[in-house]
């Protein structure tokens, strides 16, 4: 009884320090919803609830672009402009972590030296293995703590690599996608999707040598975009160029972000798209906790290995062991 009094008042100085804007008290909040261990189920849920009731008004932005293509450097660049004009700023990464080869993307090496200095800034790094659904609930959980925090602009980074786009697209307001000078040389096998998702195109790099291609790559890209039909809102998504090396082109970046959010905020398209994501997160977690409730079954889990060398010796087909072992999850739950 003791101890279960004393894991509230934990928890309880754990919101406060939250709301309070303390990063430990940020980071250890996040890491509890990030946890697959069912104690910290119900603590994270007690957290959530709370610091949903006290989120700043925020603007999240989705960065996405292939490795090297300068998404560490721009969301220095633009973290560090933010800090100057006094806005707290939180930089998340959704990283689709290879299950095969066990490597992370994203990468550990040190990534934004300065904006990882700077008081205003909190930078958590991605989650590493998990599956890619799970960690993505997760983070768009820590959105909501970051915001309790104080954050009122959060970055969220990802690799255009299998699902991951498409996860960042459902939690954010704006989605930039950052390309390569030349890059209008692969226009035609970019994938179709991005395209449509993008709010903005930014061409980064474009500075020395690679500045002609920038500019073509610019036009290419804008051309390119004028194939698609407006979007639901009538915002007609941008193509920039910058170079985050040299801090050039940032400002621009933020304006055009600034503008799209302003006019959101004034159409009633942005409450709107956040609604329609929370739409969406209701039915993507209530599946992930069925498909990890469905595996976590002791039953489920001594009959899924049985099943799985019949099918593959082919004594049974895997529509009928997916049937049977649906049956015994039922039968269990029941
Ligand atoms: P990420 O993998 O997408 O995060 O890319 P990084 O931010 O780590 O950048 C990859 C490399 O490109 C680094 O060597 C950067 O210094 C370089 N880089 C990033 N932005 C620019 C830029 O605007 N211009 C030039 N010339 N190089 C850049």
């Amino acid at each position: 009884m003791a101890t279960e009094k004393n894991t509230s008042i934990a928890i309880e100085q754990l919101i406060k320090g939250v709301q309070k804007g303390d990063t430990a008290s940020l980071a250890r909040a996040i890491t509890l919803v990030e946890s697959t261990r069912q104690e910290s189920a119900q603590k994270a849920e007690t957290i959530l609830e709370e610091c949903r009731k006290t989120t700043c008004e925020s603007i999240r932005i989705g960065i996405t672009g292939v490795p090297g293509v300068g998404k560490s450097t721009f969301i220095e660049a633009l973290g560090l402009l933010l800090t100057t004009f006094g806005k707290k700023v939180a930089v998340l990464a959704i990283d689709p972590t290879s299950s095969e080869t066990k490597g992370s993307i994203l990468g550990d090496k040190t990534r934004m030296p300065e904006l990882v200095k700077n008081p205003n800034a909190f930078i958590r790094p991605s989650p590493s293995s998990e599956s890619l659904g799970g960690v993505s609930r997760k983070t768009r959980e820590s959105i909501i703590l970051c915001e309790a925090a104080g954050y009122e602009v959060i970055l969220i980074e990802t690799v255009g690599v299998g699902q991951s786009e498409t996860i960042v697209h459902s939690m954010v307001d704006f989605f930039l996608l950052l390309k390569l000078p030349g890059a209008g040389d692969e226009l035609q096998g970019i994938k179709r999707g991005i395209i449509e998702m993008a709010d903005a195109i930014v061409i980064n790099k474009a500075d020395g040598d690679n500045l002609k291609a920038a500019r073509i790559a610019q036009t290419d890209f804008h051309k390119a975009l004028h194939l698609y039909p407006p979007k639901a809102n009538g915002w007609v998504p941008k193509v920039l160029s910058c170079s985050a090396l040299k801090n050039e082109g940032i400002a621009e970046v933020w304006e055009l972000i600034a503008t799209h959010y302003q006019e959101g905020s004034k159409s009633g398209s942005l409450i709107h798209r956040r609604k329609e994501q929370n739409k969406y997160w209701l039915l993507q977690t209530i599946e992930d906790r069925l498909k990890f409730d469905f595996y976590e079954n002791n039953g489920v889990k001594k009959m899924l290995q049985t099943l799985m060398t019949d099918v593959f010796e082919n004594k049974i087909s895997p529509f009928v062991a997916a049937q049977q072992l649906l049956s015994l999850y039922k039968s269990e739950s029941n």
